[in-house]
């Protein structure tokens, strides 16, 4: 069996560097390697509607940003299938038979789906597709019996889900689905980036996000404007790293030969740090230091998102044959499934056969 890559974002909108860290950046390095038979990436956008009934122009708008942040961070549709979800009808079926598989219960255990439910003030009020999303996210990962799915600290609790109904599936029927290994980033800052305000996750839905497409100005004013420590007033005052959105963005994004072109008086982040903690450095020279360093990846995606906005009807072209090579993929598993779980009666010749056997006896 085939290494496969299966994961996707949400088209509430652009993509920002909290998605970069946490995913992207990693999918195109996967993509890249060689290591993998296959990568499918979806944009979900029948998940988005589970908690935007109101706002379907929003979703709809959002596809193709989200397919430029995709093309131009270097995600390549001659090795990666990029899809829409809600072209793939097969995995309204899947999710439908899965569903049977898993208990409200369970469900309202989630920890993430409990969070979103409380940021979204939905308590009194829960759509019924929202509180299944993770059971639809299933139907995603184990459609294109994916092996690996690079993802953020947040989507823990969905790839552990996932990984339950396959085993139940497995045991109750027979062994057609795969379980899924999740894939986190490297280091803690990049599993769950926090906001330019401090807040515990850089996120679409909170307003506090340095987008992928933000101009050079635009991600200047964004640093020069966040969160740090708030008890470092002096510059001779000594700082805390924990909690200092800056330090974490630097941990994310910062690698040693950066020193060297833009900050040569330290080797290396941790004796900024040490600086920082001890007093004497102010942040303005750190976050200079952070803009320069985000520059440095944002500048060329901004170029290539540039090149990939004159053909937008290509973009959607992309999306549109990519979208028909998922599906085939995802028809053949769904067959599969009917097929264990003995609803393919018309293509079961034996079934017919032993029925008719069964009433010629009884004549
Ligand atoms: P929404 O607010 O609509 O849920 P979002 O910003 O959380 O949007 P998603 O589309 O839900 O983005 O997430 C897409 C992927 O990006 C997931 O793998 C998720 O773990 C990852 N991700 C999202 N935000 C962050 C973050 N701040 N740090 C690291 N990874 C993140
Ligand atoms: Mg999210």
């Amino acid at each position: 069996m085939g290494k496969i890559i299966l994961t996707g974002d949400r088209p509430t909108g652009r993509l920002h560097v909290g998605h970069y860290v946490g995913s992207l950046r990693r999918r195109v390095e996967l993509q890249n390697s060689g290591e993998y038979d296959k990568t499918f990436i979806m944009i979900a956008d029948a998940q988005a509607l589970t908690d935007n009934i109101e706002n379907p122009e929003k979703v709809r708008q959002n596809i193709v940003e989200v397919a430029l942040d995709y093309l131009s961070c270097g995600l390549d549709p001659a090795k990666s299938t990029l899809f829409i979800q809600s072209q793939i009808p097969e995995l309204c079926e899947l999710t439908f038979y899965y569903m049977d598989l898993v208990t409200v219960a369970r469900l309202q255990r989630n920890p993430t789906v409990k969070s979103e439910i409380q940021m979204r003030n939905f308590e009194a009020s829960i759509p019924v597709g929202f509180f299944t999303y993770p059971i639809s996210q299933a139907a995603d990962i184990t459609a294109f019996k994916a092996t690996t799915v690079p993802v953020g600290e947040d989507q823990l609790p969905m790839i552990e889900q996932t990984r339950e109904i396959v085993r139940k599936f497995n045991s109750v029927y027979s062994e057609v689905l795969v379980e899924p290994e999740v894939l986190l980033p490297e280091n803690q800052a990049c599993m769950r980036l926090p906001g330019i305000d401090g807040k515990a996750k850089m996120s679409k839905s909170l307003g506090n996000c340095i987008y992928l497409s933000d101009t050079a100005d635009e991600v200047k004013k964004k640093i020069m404007s966040m969160y740090t420590d708030p008890t470092h007033i002096q510059v001779s005052d000594p700082g805390h790293i924990e909690g200092n959105t800056v330090f974490t963005y630097l941990d994310a994004f910062c690698r040693p030969e950066h020193f060297e072109r833009y900050l040569p008086d330290y080797a290396c982040l941790d004796e900024l740090k040490a600086h920082y903690q001890r007093g004497g450095l102010g942040d303005v020279k750190v976050k200079r230091f952070l803009n320069s360093v985000l520059e440095e990846t944002l500048e060329p995606i901004r170029a290539r998102r540039k090149e990939f906005e004159k053909d937008i009807p290509e973009v959607y072209q992309i999306l549109k044959k990519g979208s028909e090579a998922a599906r085939e993929v995802a028809a053949q598993t769904l067959s599969e499934v009917k097929d264990a779980m003995k609803i393919n009666y018309f293509s079961d010749a034996e079934l017919i056969r032993a029925q008719a056997e069964k009433y010629s006896r009884s004549e």
